[in-house]
């Protein structure tokens, strides 16, 4: 049996509005939200580690990189300076892949410990600031390229912007061919792929949309219909749940979208979300970065497997 040494800082009643009655099957959950983390000036990029049972997140302003610790339910620093990153994930191996918005780069951490550079220039030109990232069942690894990090040094390093727009890129690992999969972005943001990975959801922020692509066989992108519109502030990270429907980070909370498209209801958070991942070993407990703190809820779904979500 797990025991839990650590107790969250604080527990408030889940403050739920519910759009559409189908959003009952996903909150019938904990009755609470629990604030695991209140120290941070500017959290993103959550991802949960099984194999660490913990969950690593970007404190950006700070430059650091910060772990909860299921068990304890203490935080550390894991990594400082971090090269100002933003949004993680594991690839198919389990390692941790990470946008480094200051460094403008996206690189992946070794079992060793040391970092390998993916991607930092196109076409020899540097990358703005990669933000999100997600790694796709083929071993692709997909990431969006707005400025965030370069339009001043709160979130990276103040500089000029090399490339002409802000991409969504798609990088072979293999063999190290970068693609831009679309550039008709204002600030790609947040991405999750479906979960037969036939399609791509993509926040554009400034926009307050997600847009939604099909995935071609050469990996190329068509279509990108706008899928859902946001009613609260922008869009920011998304995630799918193992039933496909899209969660995601926006300025009162985490909205939760039928695969139809559906607003189904909101979870309403007393800070502006990030963004968000599902963890946990059931994978059914969503960690929520919301500016300074870190949340989360307890659902009566689980997130789609790794390495989507
Ligand atoms: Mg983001």
């Amino acid at each position: 049996m797990t025991v839990m040494l650590g107790d969250p800082i604080e527990r408030r009643r889940a403050d739920l509005v519910t759009v559409d009655e189908r959003f009952a099957l996903v909150a019938r959950g904990d009755e609470n939200v629990e604030r695991l983390y209140a120290g941070g000036r500017w959290l993103e990029g959550p991802v949960y580690v099984p194999a660490w049972r913990c969950l690593l997140f970007s404190d950006i302003p700070n430059d650091r990189i910060l772990r909860w610790d299921e068990v304890s339910g203490t935080v550390s620093i894991f990594r400082q300076p971090a090269g100002y990153t933003n949004g993680h994930t594991l690839d198919g191996l389990g390692r941790l892949v990470s946008c480094e918005q200051g460094n403008r780069r996206v690189t992946r951490t070794e079992a060793d410990g040391s970092i390998t550079v993916l991607a930092d220039r196109y076409d020899g030109l540097r990358l703005n600031s990669p933000n999100d990232v997600v790694v796709r069942r083929d071993g692709s690894i997909w990431f969006t390229d707005p400025p965030y990090g370069i339009t001043s040094d709160y979130e990276g390093h103040k500089a000029e912007q090399e490339l002409a727009g802000c991409h969504v890129y798609r990088l072979d690992p293999s063999t190290g061919e970068l693609r831009i999969v679309a550039d008709d972005f204002a600030r790609p943001n947040g991405l999750a792929f479906s979960l037969d990975e036939s399609q791509l959801y993509v926040v554009d922020t400034p926009r307050k949309h997600i847009r939604r692509f099909d995935v071609k066989d050469d990996g190329r992108l068509a279509g990108g219909d706008v899928f859902a519109p946001c009613e609260a502030g922008v869009f920011d990270g998304i995630r799918m749940d193992a039933d496909g429907r899209v969660w995601a980070a926006t300025h009162e909370g985490v909205h939760c979208f039928d695969p139809d498209g559906t607003l189904l209801g909101k979870l309403l958070i007393p800070e502006v979300v990030s963004n968000i991942c599902f963890g946990g070993p059931k994978r059914n407990r969503l960690f929520i970065c919301a500016t300074t703190s870190v949340y989360s809820w307890l659902l009566t779904t689980n997130g789609a497997p790794q390495p989507y979500s």
